[in-house]
């Protein structure tokens, strides 16, 4: 992955969040409440409802995302920056880069 490449693929957050979800579904999203697979998406919620129980699992619920408020871009930014640097990026220049100051959700 190189940075034009990354800004091709995800221009924007809806981009990115619907690359989310399709990642998210293709390892399968699996209900807390009663272990089922079935799930509908709810698009105007970004919500997976159960089949069967209808348990409502998050975009970000169950994943490293899941307590942060920033958006999803980011996240993918952060990482797509991991991979370009081969000797990784420290945190601090990766809060740098991201001109972001919650050190600690980095
Ligand atoms: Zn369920």
């Amino acid at each position: 992955m190189t940075i034009l490449k990354f800004l091709e693929e995800y221009p924007t957050e809806v981009s990115c969040r619907s690359d989310f979800r399709m990642k998210r579904e293709q390892e399968g999203i699996i209900c807390k409440k009663c272990k089922s697979k079935d799930h509908y998406f709810l698009n105007s919620k970004e919500q997976w409802q159960c089949k069967k129980c209808r348990f409502r699992t998050t975009l970000r619920s169950g994943s490293m995302m899941e307590n942060s408020n920033l958006p999803v871009r980011t996240w993918y930014l952060a990482m797509a920056f991991m991979s370009f640097s081969k000797k990784g990026l420290s945190a601090h220049e990766l809060q740098r880069q991201l001109e972001h100051n919650r050190y600690a959700t980095v």
